[in-house]
């Protein structure tokens, strides 16, 4: 199908840029790596909430240090000061975007999208990459690193050519605490705690999609270009 046929349609290529998408998944499902190949494609920004709290420390921003007193106490950050800084960072924009990390709660999901409202936009795709636990503790639970020189490894999918030994360096390869099973399990129950709630609240608004994230990473974006549109 050629581009043109798409253009008067409401995919219209010139709106491309303003397309607005929240990701959601599990650590450990690809969430990330997809966000940053729509961002590509589609020509949006990937705002990853990690990176907008970091350069909000590093530079010393009044949300910065509020938000640091919080962490220094081991504290949670408020929803209203998670809002605050995304929001921040998201009116700076005339695109639209890729939300990689945020909304995490439901009344974050709603200020998001009280937000929008107010200047009559609206989401257009929160996209689930949906991987069931057991297949994320196998992928997660297999890494194996070479704290001497970084490289990273995997038992099944990428193996070292001498067991537990680095390719690049011979050092001994280790299992990052980080992708232990246990500690990876704990995750996925946050996760699922934090997440549900926000999957049923997008589900009844219409615009979330699930994506099968156990396939290549290739395949899963191209089930995602189907549904965002060439
Ligand atoms: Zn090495």
């Amino acid at each position: 199908m050629t581009r043109g046929i798409y253009f008067a349609g409401h995919n219209a290529i010139e709106e491309e840029p303003n397309m607005k998408i929240i990701m959601l998944g599990a650590p450990g499902a690809g969430k990330g790596t997809q966000a940053k190949k729509i961002a590509a494609k589609y020509n949006i920004p990937h705002i990853a909430t990690g990176d907008i709290f970091r350069a909000n420390l590093k530079e010393g921003t009044e949300l910065g240090k509020k938000a640091k007193e919080y962490m220094d106490q081991g504290l949670l950050v408020p929803d209203e000061l998670v809002v605050d800084i995304v929001v921040d960072r998201l009116k700076k924009l005339e695109t639209g975007y890729v939300l990689d990390g945020f909304p995490r709660t439901i009344p974050q999901a709603e200020a998001h999208t009280a937000i929008l409202k107010k200047v009559g936009k609206k989401m257009d795709y929160v996209l689930e990459i949906n991987v069931p636990d057991e297949n994320i503790i196998k992928r997660m639970s297999g890494r194996r690193v070479c704290l001497n020189c970084g490289a990273s490894y995997h038992l099944e999918y990428n193996p070292p050519k001498t067991e537990n030994v680095c390719d690049e360096c011979g050092n001994e390869l280790v299992l990052r605490i980080d992708d232990a099973a246990e500690t990876v399990k704990k995750r996925l129950q946050i996760y699922h705690d934090q997440t549900q709630p926000l999957i049923d609240f997008y589900s009844g608004t219409g615009v979330l999609r699930t994506v099968d994230g156990t396939l290549e990473i290739e395949e899963v974006f191209q089930n995602i270009v189907k549904i965002l549109g060439e």
